[in-house]
Parts: structure tokens; C-alpha cells; sequence
């Protein structure tokens, strides 16, 4: 057994048999953990708020050479993040940042990632309900920056050629980003990113904020990532929360309520 102390995030939560918790973290120092929490269901004095998702703080692993499920002895919450469950948009947001990190990370340290998701957690939380989406597109691509699958903008993804900011370009999923105009004309499939849809993508990933005021572009911007996280992901498990995030059933049924 290996005692290690990290900052750790929840990311995911389920009961397991009649009184544990089953908690997926990412932490700073030992990358993306499933851990039991023993008795956390039965009494919450052990563990206070860190049943809780999204609750960030320092956490005690028991861990064990070959085993994939950690034991939590102890969960010391710096910060609770309640603002993430109070509002659907920011729920919904979050959850798909989850997902996203749960899929891609690995189990071994990665401090900036690990900044990456408490970064985009937060700016989620503190962001105005019609920022909501456009700070988790930011988040996302940002998280995906820093696991090393981020596509390339500026420079063709086939032939690394530079490609004029201003203009339009063909953007490739299989090839891993934009294309110059020589490589698009080659190129089987792809979708044509106005200028300034390689603008926000740009500062996405280089962790700027972008504000998109049209709801077709939040569309356009869901899809676009939508389909490149599925090009690169190594299994076809459905994505549930991003596609509960992209569909905005909620928010639309509850518009169609009040008409
Ligand atoms: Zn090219």
C-alpha cells in the first residue's frame, strides 16, 4: 500500500453496495483515479461535502500496485462549487467537461491538466447564463490542448503549410485540423471554417475566452467538437452528458413550457 496525498477534483460519483460511494477524481499528482469511499454514504461527517461533484480539495489515496480502485481515507474540501448543480446550463456545461477529461486522461501526473479542469470548472461556475456555452467550448478544447489531441489552425495538418488567418479553410477530423488550400483540394471530407470560426478556435486553445452571440455558431461550434472528439477517441462509447449538453433538451422544453 502507497500513501498519496493530492489536490483532487470529483468528477463522477455512484453508490456502491449499501453504505460506499465509488468516486472517479482527477488529481494533480496521480492523474485520473477511481477510488472507494468506505461508509461515505452512510455517514457524511467521514468525507463532508467530498460525495459532492465538483468538490475540489486535498485527498488520501490508498493505493496499490495492480489494483484500479484506489481507498479514500480522507477528502479535506478547499471548495464546493455549488453553483455548478444550482442552474442546468452550468450542470450540463460541467458535466461534459467531466466526461471529456474522464475519457481522455490517463492515470499519471498531469498538473496541467489538472489546472486545465479546475480552470474551466470555475470559469463555468462564475459565467452569466448566455456565456455558459461558449466558456465551456472554450474549456473543452483547452482540456483537449493539454491532453495532447488539439488540432492545428494555423498551420496545415497535412503538409504544415501556414495558412492566412483571415481567410476560411477547410477543416479535416481524420487529419487533425485545418488544410491549405493544396491539401483541402485533395482532401475526401471536411467541413469549411469561416475566418472567424478559426478565430475563436484559436483562442480556445490557447486559453482566451471567445464570446459567440449567435446561437447558430454555438451549434456549428458544439458539432465541430463533437466530431472531432470522436475521431479521436479510441472506443465508440456514447458521449451522455455531451450530448445531453449539445441537444439542450432541458432548456428547450422548458421554453416550449412557458409559451
Ligand atoms: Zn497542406
Amino acid at each position: 500500500m502507497t500513501l498519496v496525498v493530492t489536490e483532487a477534483i470529483v468528477l463522477h460519483a455512484f453508490d456502491y453496495l449499501e453504505s460506499s460511494r465509488i468516486l472517479r477524481l482527477v488529481t494533480r499528482d496521480a492523474g485520473v483515479r477511481s477510488v472507494l469511499a468506505r461508509g461515505a454514504k452512510r455517514s457524511r461527517k467521514r468525507f463532508g461535502a467530498a460525495l459532492d461533484l465538483y468538490a475540489e480539495g486535498t485527498a488520501e489515496l490508498q493505493t496499490k500496485v495492480g489494483r484500479d480502485l484506489d481507498t479514500l481515507s480522507s477528502f479535506d474540501v478547499a471548495r464546493a462549487r455549488p453553483q455548478l448543480a444550482a442552474q442546468m446550463s452550468r450542470f450540463t456545461a460541467a458535466s461534459t467537461v467531466a466526461e471529456l477529461t474522464l475519457r481522455f486522461a490517463r492515470d499519471d501526473a498531469d498538473p496541467a491538466l489538472y489546472d486545465a479542469v479546475a480552470g474551466a470548472l470555475d470559469a463555468i461556475a462564475a459565467a452569466g447564463e448566455d456565456r455558459v456555452r461558449d466558456v465551456a467550448l472554450a474549456a473543452a478544447w483547452r482540456i483537449l490542448a493539454e491532453l495532447g489531441v488539439a488540432p492545428t489552425v494555423d498551420a496545415c495538418a497535412e503538409c504544415h503549410a501556414e495558412i492566412d488567418k483571415g481567410a476560411a479553410a477547410m477543416f479535416s477530423h481524420p487529419a487533425g485540423g485545418s488544410l491549405c488550400a493544396r491539401c483541402a483540394h485533395l482532401a475526401r471530407a471536411g467541413r469549411t471554417l469561416p475566418a472567424s470560426a478559426r478565430a475563436a478556435l484559436r483562442d480556445w486553445l490557447g486559453g482566451t475566452l471567445h464570446p459567440l452571440s449567435d446561437p447558430n455558431d454555438v451549434r456549428a461550434h458544439q458539432r465541430l467538437l463533437r466530431e472531432f472528439v470522436r475521431e479521436h477517441l479510441a472506443d465508440d462509447r456514447p458521449l451522455r452528458a455531451f450530448d445531453v449538453w449539445e441537444r439542450d433538451d432541458w432548456s428547450r422544453s422548458a421554453t416550449e413550457a412557458k409559451a
